[in-house]
């Protein structure tokens, strides 16, 4: 969860406050939804009212332990990282037209780097990189992130300027804590994330594909 979460989260805690007939005087009240907010702050909102309904369905009418509640609120975290499916839609015309402009721009400049000599370039590298945009298609599906800040990999692209000299860096995005695709994604090996990509696009119908916008 995060600081925009504490609104909801209260609604949830008063509801099982209520439910565990848990009364406590107003200090004791703020003091404690404080504590149980900080508990479960690494877990998503989402999580935290899938667990929430669990203690009311399946509790001994006790009001949740920070730590008991916690445990729960993973479980159910787990849940839903495992389920969710990555969306995909298909390219705008527009966008592929840009892809395959920005496609055969690269091309147009490596043909004239064939016609230079290029300091630390062989022959060999540059034949490579050739053939390997020309391997490129215009793709007609393409990923619909959670967050367009990081594409879901959980790190946005910055730059570090410290010395004087510009050099590419990378900071956490804040996206983390709540955003389904990265922690699915994060939370599955190298080789599976490939499997898991893979069958997601072949899950997505025909129909959602073709109609898919943004
Ligand atoms: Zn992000």
């Amino acid at each position: 969860m995060t600081t925009a979460d504490k609104k909801p989260f209260a609604a949830i805690y008063n509801t099982l406050c209520v439910q565990s007939q848990h009364r406590l005087t107003p200090q004791q009240h703020a003091i404690e939804e404080v504590t149980y907010f900080n508990t479960l702050s690494d877990v998503s909102l989402d999580a935290v009212q899938a667990s929430a309904d669990r203690i009311a369905r399946e509790g001994d009418g006790w009001f949740p332990k920070t730590a008991h509640w916690l445990m729960l609120a993973r479980e159910e975290q787990k849940k839903l990282d495992s389920s969710y499916q990555p969306q995909r839609r298909m390219l705008t015309s527009d966008e592929r037209k840009a892809f395959a402009a920005r496609r055969e721009g690269v091309i147009a400049k490596l043909r004239r780097r064939t016609g230079e000599i290029v300091k630390g370039i062989t022959w060999a590298r540059l034949a490579d990189a050739f053939s390997a945009v020309e391997k490129i298609q215009v793709p007609t599906v393409v990923p619909v992130y959670v967050c367009s800040r990081c594409e879901d990999s959980g790190w946005i692209k910055t730059t570090d300027t410290r010395g004087g000299v510009t050099l590419p860096a990378s900071e956490m995005c804040p996206c983390r804590a709540t955003n389904p695709a990265f922690r699915a994604i994060a939370s599955l090996p190298v080789t599976e994330r490939t499997r898991v990509e893979q069958q997601a696009f072949e899950s997505v119908p025909a129909q959602k594909q073709i109609t898919g916008g943004e």
